[in-house]
């Protein structure tokens, strides 16, 4: 930001720039309901779209403000076969900007963390297994200022913590199990429908 102006990059900003290693700061309440930070969020939805992913922080456009994108649609999963929406339970997440959220996680006693292939626009052409909690709440504000809360489970829950977690300058790589790191095209041709267990006993997940 310069001169009180939000300023953002064109592209996705790449791990190794230092703002996706800091944690961003919570949106003012004088930027609430202004053009410029409506058009901040449109620049992430394009960004985003353009990816494609599903879902983006401020960070990842260069700015170090507490605000995050998603949006998961049919058209986004058709690379998927039935069985493998229904495991990750992965489900139509529409268009949702949210201006400083708090994410909580739900986790049930003794609930083990569900575990599949993550990446992320800013680490390109990687993915890796990575383990999340399977439901969250998280409060923010939209971005006109009006409260929102949303529960969420499955593969929505896992972009909500992907991208908050950029708000605090964490990458899924600091979570991820990293033998099981992949290129995107290794995930695609060798794992992709192969159960945990496979990728497992494959890439040896249990050696250090
Ligand atoms: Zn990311």
């Amino acid at each position: 930001m310069q001169g009180g102006k939000i300023q953002w990059s064109e592209s996705i900003v790449a791990a190794g720039d230092p703002v996706l290693r800091l944690p961003a700061a919570p949106v003012g309440p004088e930027l609430l309901g202004t053009p410029e930070l409506r058009e901040l969020i449109d620049a992430m939805v394009l960004a985003m779209r353009n990816a494609p992913g599903v879902g983006l922080a401020g960070p990842q456009l260069g700015v170090p403000l507490r605000v995050i994108v998603l949006e998961d649609t049919s058209e986004r999963m058709s690379h998927l076969s039935a069985e493998e929406k229904a495991e990750r339970a992965r489900s139509d997440v529409p268009l949702t900007a949210i201006v400083n959220p708090v994410l909580e996680l739900l986790v049930e006693k003794d609930e083990r963390p569900e575990i599949f292939f993550e990446g992320c626009l800013s680490v390109p052409g990687y993915t890796a297994l990575t383990p999340r909690a399977h439901r969250v709440r998280c409060t923010g504000v939209t971005p006109e200022g009006e409260p929102l809360e949303l529960t969420a489970s499955g593969w929505p829950a896992r972009i909500l913590q992907h991208e908050c977690d950029h708000l605090e300058g964490t990458l899924y790589v600091d979570r991820m199990i990293s033998r099981s790191l992949c290129t995107s095209e290794a995930a695609r041709t060798r794992w992709s429908g192969k159960s945990l267990q496979e990728v497992a006993e494959g890439l040896q997940l249990q050696r250090r």
